[in-house]
Order: structure tokens, then sequence, then C-alpha cells
């Protein structure tokens, strides 16, 4: 079985994966503290990271797309929509999250006619892991609050507190708290032998093949669902299973908890959810690339992860390299 790089160990492997890599003191302590968070928003430290329709604010820079932060002067009024999420410090820095309505995304983008509001799953393609990150928690959070604007127990309207972190049911009979969700999923490489086992779902990219994943159903353990995600999408029965990392995938707001897996055999078929699903030797893999028939998730997800870390045992080779190399891969406009 394709076992993981045991000198790394699980922290540093989990990091690795972009959008895991924030550094950021969260000060969970000062959420409550309404006066050192007004302080810290007027000081100079204070920066925002501006969300619009769940857009973060990017611009071009010399080595690919970089997050662009706001100072307080930058934004009029910047509590009409809700107030500043504080998300921490990279020591240097107070990062505030911060929803933008579609009169202040007209007055950010005329000063900043360098930047844009992007979709992060594609820019992220192509930035700096440790500000991916900052975004990545930013629009996780931004998303919770918008789709938890009312009360699911009466209705009412739910108010924002500790600094973004918990919202507040405003119905004083009712006065439900709740707080950020996230839906956990597996993602796993199913090897047999000196193959790995990939798929290709109906509503993916063109040529897209991957590793295969699911949501974990209520009343599950990761187990659990990892042996009937991989039954149901491939018809194949594992027998050793082995945790390697995790990665937040905030498309809206998965966990992906990323395994390998050892299949009992070669057996494996299409079913409903995925229209083919296909054993790869490296020799297999090198040569789809080649032809173009094969595409590989973008790097920035931990299904590449999985698939370059399974490579690179099997035979040494950076299996990002041999893409590039190859030229079929993701451009920073996009999937080619
Ligand atoms: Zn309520």
């Amino acid at each position: 079985m394709s076992r993981p790089d045991l000198s790394i160990d699980r922290i540093t492997r989990s990091r690795r994966n972009v959008f895991a890599s924030v550094r950021l003191d969260r000060l969970a302590e000062y959420r409550d503290d309404p006066e050192w968070v007004e302080k810290a928003l007027l000081s100079d430290a204070a920066r925002f990271v501006p969300l619009w329709r769940n857009r973060n604010l990017l611009a071009d820079g010399t080595d690919g797309q970089v997050a662009v932060y706001l100072k307080p002067g930058e934004i009029d009024r910047p509590d009409t929509v809700q107030p500043p999420t504080l998300l921490g410090t990279d020591g240097k820095r107070y990062f505030f999250a911060l929803s933008i309505n579609d009169s202040q995304q007209e007055d950010i983008l005329k000063a900043r006619p360098e930047a844009g509001f992007l979709d992060l799953r594609l820019a992220s393609m192509d930035m700096d892991a440790k500000h991916a990150g900052v975004l990545a928690y930013a629009k996780a959070l931004h998303y919770w609050q918008y789709r938890h604007a009312f009360c699911g127990i009466c209705g009412h309207v739910n108010r924002l507190e500790s600094s973004g972190h918990k919202l507040v049911c405003s119905n004083e009979e009712c006065g439900r708290e709740s707080f950020p969700r996230i839906d956990p999923a597996i993602i796993v490489l199913v090897t047999h032998e000196n193959a790995c086992l990939l798929g290709r779902n109906t509503t993916w990219p063109e040529k897209r093949f991957s590793t295969l994943a699911g949501f974990v159903e209520p009343g599950e353990s990761l187990e659990d669902a990892l042996v009937r995600e991989v039954y149901e999408e491939a018809q194949v029965s594992l027998k050793d299973i082995r945790y390697v990392s995790s990665q937040p995938w905030p498309f809206p707001a998965s966990a992906m908890c990323g395994f390998h897996a050892e299949s009992v055999s070669r057996e494996c078929g299409a079913t409903e959810e995925m229209e083919e699903v296909r054993w790869f030797t490296v020799e297999d893999l090198d040569a789809a690339i080649s032809l173009d028939n094969v595409r590989l998730p973008p790097p920035v997800s931990i299904a590449f992860r999985l698939i370059a870390d399974w490579y690179r045992q099997q035979c040494g080779e950076d299996l990002g390299e041999r893409i590039r190399h190859a030229g079929s891969w993701v451009s920073r406009k996009g999937i080619k």
C-alpha cells in the first residue's frame, strides 16, 4: 500500500495543503472584548479582507495573484452591511473580514483599478499559500454568516456577536446561539499494488480524472463514510485505510479529510456518480498526461496532493513538474 512519508509529521503534512497554511493567531480571547476590538479596528495595524458576493479582492502581482488588504481609511462606512469579523493577527497587523455592499465595491475598484473581486478557487491556483489561507478563512466565515441570517428555530433575524464568530437570535424569548458550520468530507486515493484508482464524474471539466470523495453522513465515522463512498462510486472494496492529511475547503464549507486506501482487488466499475473509473500505473498516468487524455485536479487541492505523494513514492519524481513539462495543466487564466 502507498504510505505517506512518515518523516513528515501530520501537522506539517496538513500545512503543506493550500488554505491550511494560515499562521494567524486567532485572538479568540479578545472576540468578546468590544473595547479591545474597537481599538484594534481603529489602529494603523488594522487590515480589512473585503468580501463582495463571496468573492475576494485580488490583484495581479509579479509572482501571481496577491491578496489586497485595505486600511481603515480606504473603506467608506465599513459597518453599513455587517460588523467586521476579527480573523486574528500575524504579529504586525490585525486582520478583519469585511462584508462589502455594491456601492462600496464600486468605490474600492475605482480607488484600486488594478484589483478585482475574484473567485478564490480559481485565483488560488496561482497565489502565495499563506494569503490564500487568510482569504479562505475570511470567505468561510462570510459564507456562514450569510447562510444563517435567520434563526433556524423561530425565524427571527440573527445578530452577529463575538466579533463575527457567533450568531444569536434577536428574539429574546428564543435567544438561540449558533456557531460556524463545516461539512466534513472524505477524499481518498485508492491503490492496489502499483496502481491507483482515478474516476471521472460527468459534471467535471473535460478529461478531468481525480480521487474519490464524498460527504460524511450523520451517524458515520470518517472510515465508514470512506468505505461506503468508494463502493458507491467505483464498486471497490477496501482492506486498509491510512489517514494522510486534511485541508479546509471553503467551496462552500468543507473540511476535507484525506486518506490513502488499499483495494482488495483490481475490480472496479462505473456507477451512477462516476462515468468512468480506471486504474493507472505511473506509466499509464505518464502516457495519459503526455497525450492530454487525462487532466488531474489543480495543485491547490488535496486531491492533487494525494496523487502526487503516491507518484513520488512509486517513481521518485515530482508529478507537478511532470505535468508542467507536458504543458497540459492550468494557467493563471483558469483551466486550459
Ligand atoms: Zn430564534
